[in-house]
């Protein structure tokens, strides 16, 4: 193998500029001529390729977002696209590829190396911590400190004006980057998919706290919790919206809504995640210098592992409900 290739595809990460770096200087430490495929998958099919050098990767270790830029590529999603896609890399000859990014890259990654004979290798970066095989993905610490940081600010405000605060954090179907962001900050009550809950004991909980004399209170409420409570408020509003309100309703407390949104993406990546990013990095670029391919790499006890994308596409990568259980009796 002379000549690999890398792209950061899906949502962005904090840390995919240290894996981007690590896969980069690997590279060219072991002799491999290394091209930077901007856009994700886009960029595969429009030939967005630049050459890379030691240079081009320097200065990006402390930057958050990443320098290959991402994207969402439906036409990738087609055959027809994954054949202009294989064409234009074999015309560019490159015979290894690295995707960094979340499951759906995975999946694309994993067609692409089904469907031709270059090699494809899969890093795990994405906030959500939803992929399993790994124990971490690259990302999801810096955003459980930004969230952390938002609670903390949060924290102020509810304790001097005595309020409830319904905070909304990301993890699409994943419960996991919300609950240990919940036990770490200390919520009142976290809202997950994993667990169903119930609003009555939201409350009651709620009313417990405020005769103990509690000032304020934090409720943490996962993006992709499927309970409806959308009946009184607008359809298109977050579940967030919706339970305050509910909240409020039934305790009379005064309730206020922080969607966190897109400040989760983004920041300075903590030190774990230039480590993974680097550890990560590195690793892929061994597994495809020994020929692998359809492979993902993980990091599993600290232990860099390496695993069949189909394995890590299909085990699910449960919430822990031990800590979930913590989380509750140390905020009663
Ligand atoms: P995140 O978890 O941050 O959202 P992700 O990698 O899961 O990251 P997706 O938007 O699901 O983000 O996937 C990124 C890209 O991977 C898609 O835009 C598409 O190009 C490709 N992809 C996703 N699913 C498939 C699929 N089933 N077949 C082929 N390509 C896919």
């Amino acid at each position: 193998m002379d000549k690999i290739g890398v792209l950061t595809s899906g949502g962005d990460a904090p840390g995919m500029n240290a894996a981007v770096r690590a896969v980069t200087r690997k590279a060219i430490y072991e002799g491999l001529e290394i091209i930077g495929i901007k856009r994700g998958y886009t960029g595969v099919i429009e030939s967005d390729f630049m050459v890379m050098d030691r240079g081009s990767v320097a200065d990006i270790i402390h930057r958050g977002g990443t320098m290959l830029h991402s994207a969402r590529c439906e036409e990738f999603r087609t055959e027809a696209g994954r054949k202009k896609a294989i064409e234009q890399l074999k015309y560019g000859g490159i015979e290894g590829l690295i995707v960094i990014g979340g499951d759906g890259s995975f999946k694309g990654a994993q067609l692409l190396s089904e469907e031709s004979d270059i090699k494809v290798v899969g890093v795990p970066a994405t906030i959500d911590n939803d992929i399993a095989c790994t124990d971490y993905s690259i990302g999801y610490d810096t955003a459980m400190n930004t969230i952390l940081d938002a609670i903390n600010k949060i924290r102020d405000t509810a304790t001097s004006h005595e309020r409830t605060f319904v905070v909304e954090t990301m993890g699409r179907h994943s419960g996991i980057l919300t609950l240990m962001s919940g036990l770490a900050g200390g919520a009142e009550s976290i809202l997950v998919p994993e667990i169903d809950f119930s609003l009555e004991e939201v409350c009651e909980k709620l009313n417990h706290g405020y005769e103990r004399g509690k000032l304020h209170s934090i409720i943490l409420v996962a993006e992709g919790i499927e309970q409806d409570f959308t009946s009184s408020t607008d359809n298109n509003e977050s579940q967030a919206f919706a339970i305050a309100e509910e909240i409020s309703n039934r305790t009379g407390f005064e309730t206020r809504v922080t969607v966190l949104g897109h400040l989760q993406r983004g920041g300075i990546p903590t030190a774990q995640d230039r480590i993974l990013g680097s550890r990560l990095g590195a690793a892929a670029v061994d597994l495809l210098l020994e020929g692998e391919t359809n492979k993902m790499v993980g990091v599993v006890h600290e232990e860099v592992k390496s695993f069949p994308i189909e394995e890590s596409l299909t085990r699910s990568k449960d919430l822990n409900k031990e800590i979930y259980k913590l989380a509750d009796i140390l905020s009663l």
